[in-house]
Parts: structure tokens; C-alpha cells; sequence
């Protein structure tokens, strides 16, 4: 059992299970539709909480995002793609959007 991981020795493990979509395209695409799917089920969980009156279930929500990333890392893996690399772009690119925090004024006249 592993406690804390990196993306990058977490991306590794989760292709250890990776393989049932096949390689090349049909595994980009089996690894976006699976991306797409567990999303759902966690906007359904969300969904039940907020319209239906289900109990908020952290450890149901905790699971579904852990099939989020699985299924993140598998595309990222299918596309050659290191999921370190995506976190750090991803974060300075907001960091030059939003240079002091997030605000209202700087989402509205983005350059980017
Ligand atoms: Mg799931």
C-alpha cells in the first residue's frame, strides 16, 4: 500500500491496471469516454446531495475523484503526456491569469 504520492510515481502505478482499452487511439479514446463517465458519477453524487437530500458522503466523493484521476492519467498516459508536466503548465498558467488570486475584473479581460 502506498500513502502519499507524487503525479508522476502516481501515473506510473495507475498504468499497472491500464491495458483493458487497448493502445494507440482506441486507448485516447476509451480513456476520454472513461474521463468523462466517472465525472459524471461525481457530478451525480453531487447532484443527489444538492436536489435529493442524500447525505454529504466524503468518502464517496473521495473514491469517484480518485476514478477522475485514474482515468486523468490515463489519458495523459494513452496521449504521452506526463502528468507532472500538465499540473506545473497548468498552475502557471493561472498563475499569469490570475497574478494576485482569482478576481472577477481579470477573468472578464483575459488575454489568454
Ligand atoms: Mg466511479
Amino acid at each position: 500500500m502506498t500513502d502519499k504520492l507524487t503525479l508522476d510515481e502516481y501515473q506510473k502505478l495507475a498504468n499497472r491496471s491500464a491495458g483493458a482499452g487497448g493502445d494507440g487511439e482506441r486507448r485516447l479514446i476509451v480513456s476520454a469516454l472513461g474521463l468523462a463517465g466517472e465525472a459524471g458519477e461525481f457530478a451525480n453524487l453531487v447532484k443527489k446531495m444538492t436536489a435529493h437530500g442524500h447525505q454529504f458522503d466524503k468518502k464517496a466523493l473521495e473514491d469517484e475523484l480518485g476514478d477522475v484521476l485514474w482515468y486523468l492519467a490515463e489519458a495523459a498516459t494513452s496521449a504521452g503526456l506526463d502528468l507532472e508536466n500538465i499540473a506545473s503548465q497548468n498552475v502557471n498558467k493561472l498563475i499569469n491569469r490570475y497574478p494576485n488570486g482569482f478576481n472577477q475584473e481579470n477573468s472578464i479581460h483575459r488575454t489568454d
